[in-house]
């Protein structure tokens, strides 16, 4: 079957209406082999302007029915979700080209954020404070904020919506989601999922909890400027994440932003170099380097590089690399042919710096899919080799290969690029492992020790520092982000005593 009709034939058991994929002007393209298996109705302005009154008539019901109860809606969403994994894990497959066991990863992750919200449903606690006043108590509650938009990118299709719904959901949130116009398909049949929740749960969930709207970057921006949205979550590149953040400041709302990242591993003479290289691989070529966590640079010491890069060049050598349906392919394809361009522009520009490719840089197959051989590129010694293309995040597989001889220089390098998501050291060194987690070590929102700097778990807040947004999700209290916070102060006294002891008496 063409991926077309297997698309087809998914959605149509994952219950998505044809009308909806079929009969409109958005077409949705496979990156396998660019077969379009539909085009999309696309969601006009007005009906922006619909789905937010919408959004704001559920927030009004569903904050009044209990957070654990509210869990019980996210705890049916998981059981759904583990109905349908294998079915919405290949449309992702076919969708965004992520081999099967990655495909099967991202709604994993989507049934582990749920089993975490259910139980978070009960743990939304804040703090009592002591009083300076007598008969007085002071506490800190958190409650729901409002409709939250969620616009996500193509890479993780459906995940990025889960870590955001759960939490929301559980807090108190309906969630209006503007999905990558790359991957609507995948929103659609979670959506479907999601509704099978909603049935199970009752009468007591209002309609339009979660809603998806079809199209580009234009419906993007009326979700950010709508002042009935009090929280917009943004996922994607570092230049929507600054438009996005500027019209939602302008409104002085909230926003939660998970940009692009330039993430290194930095790699001691005395790391176990056999745990590394794997490390590497799965990093650096995983999802066809299309993750905001993928390695991009290599900082290795000067006395191992070169045999570090040896076997490197040989692990690519027998990378499979074709269609991501197939159990061997670990290298599925880019995106779509703006992302092969990008990749071999960034090339060109790493050997105009000074960089020498060390392996792949080539497309593979006939052209209808955007396969590529993932590249590293040895570039010239300590800072000077981290040059204007090295500092950018180009989403492909490219591994720059840069060499330091002294700890602290290593260091410096990994901080010194605009992004701060992820990072990691694989060394057996203590004082190595330490120095890279202190205050003068890794700047990033992620740190690792002797793991790759990509596949976080969804228990730790996820996100990172300066151009990465500065936002967290899924883990720990990110919670938080999706709540309003209250002080409350209540008097069980019969005197009216002034704080700081002002007198006022009338
Ligand atoms: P993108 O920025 O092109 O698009 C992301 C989303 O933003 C899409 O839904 C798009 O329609 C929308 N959009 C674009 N411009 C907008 C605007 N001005 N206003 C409102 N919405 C707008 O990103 P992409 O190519 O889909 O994804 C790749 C990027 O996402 C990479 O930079 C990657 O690092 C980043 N990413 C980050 C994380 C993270 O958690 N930090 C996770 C996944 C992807």
């Amino acid at each position: 079957m063409t991926t077309a009709a297997d698309a087809r034939a998914l959605l149509d058991r994952l219950g998505v209406p044809a009308h909806v994929w079929a009969d409109g002007g958005l077409p949705s393209r496979s990156p396998i082999d660019g077969s379009s298996a539909g085009s999309l109705v696309e969601t006009n302005a007005a009906d922006v302007d619909s789905a937010v009154t919408q959004a704001t008539a559920a927030f009004a019901a569903w904050r009044r029915v209990p957070a654990p109860r509210r869990g019980e809606l996210v705890r049916l969403l998981g059981e759904e979700l583990r109905v349908a994994k294998a079915d919405l894990a290949m449309l992702v497959t076919l969708e965004a080209g992520k081999i099967v066991s990655e495909g099967l990863g991202e709604v994993q992750e989507m049934i582990d954020i749920c089993d975490f919200a259910t139980g978070l449903s009960r743990q939304l606690h804040g703090l009592t404070m002591p009083s300076e006043r007598p008969g007085h108590h002071m506490r800190e509650t958190w409650q729901p904020l409002g409709p939250v938009g969620v616009i996500s990118a193509f890479n993780f299709p459906v995940a990025v919506w889960a870590w955001n719904a759960a939490l929301a959901l559980v807090c108190g949130d309906p969630v209006i989601w503007k999905p990558s116009e790359k991957t609507p398909l995948t929103a659609l049949a979670t959506q479907a999922v999601f509704d099978r929740a909603v049935a199970r749960f009752g009468a007591d969930a209002p309609p339009h909890l979660s809603q998806v709207l079809i199209g580009g970057r234009d419906i993007g921006q009326q979700l950010a400027a709508d002042p009935r949205i009090p929280l917009v979550s943004a996922t994607g590149s570092t230049r929507m994440g600054r438009a996005v953040a500027q019209s939602v400041a302008g409104r002085l709302g909230r926003s939660l932003l998970e940009l692009g990242g330039n993430n290194a591993m930095i790699v001691t003479p005395s790391a176990d170099l056999d745990m590394a290289v794997r490390a590497i691989a799965f990093s650096a070529v995983g999802t066809c380097g299309q993750r905001c966590t993928s390695l991009r640079r290599l900082l290795v010491h000067a006395d191992i590089a070169d045999s570090l890069t040896a076997r490197l060049t040989q692990a690519y050598a027998t990378l499979p690399i074709g269609d991501p349906r197939q159990p061997q392919t670990l290298v599925g394809p880019l995106i779509d042919a703006e992302a092969t361009a990008a990749f071999e522009t960034a090339l060109a520009r790493a050997v105009a710096e000074g960089g020498t490719i060390l392996t792949g840089g080539a497309r593979v197959g006939s052209g209808k899919g955007h396969y590529v051989t993932p590249a590293i590129v040895r570039m010239p010694a300590g800072a000077s080799g981290q040059t204007e293309v090295v500092k950018h995040e180009t989403f492909a597989p490219i591994l720059y290969v840069l060499t330091w001889t002294d700890f602290e220089e290593a260091v410096a390098l990994q901080n010194d690029v605009p992004q701060g998501l992820s990072s990691c050291v694989f060394t057996d060194s203590v004082r190595e492992a330490e120095a890279f987690l202190s205050a003068w070590g890794s700047d990033c929102g992620i740190a690792n020790v002797n793991i790759g700097p990509s596949g976080a778990e969804i228990g730790g807040a996820f996100g990172g520092e300066k151009d990465t947004g500065g936002g967290r999700e899924s883990g720990s209290d990110a919670w938080k982000a999706y709540m309003r916070r209250q002080t409350q102060t209540v008097n069980f006294s019969s005197q009216l005593p002034l704080a700081q002891g002002v007198r006022f008496e009338v």
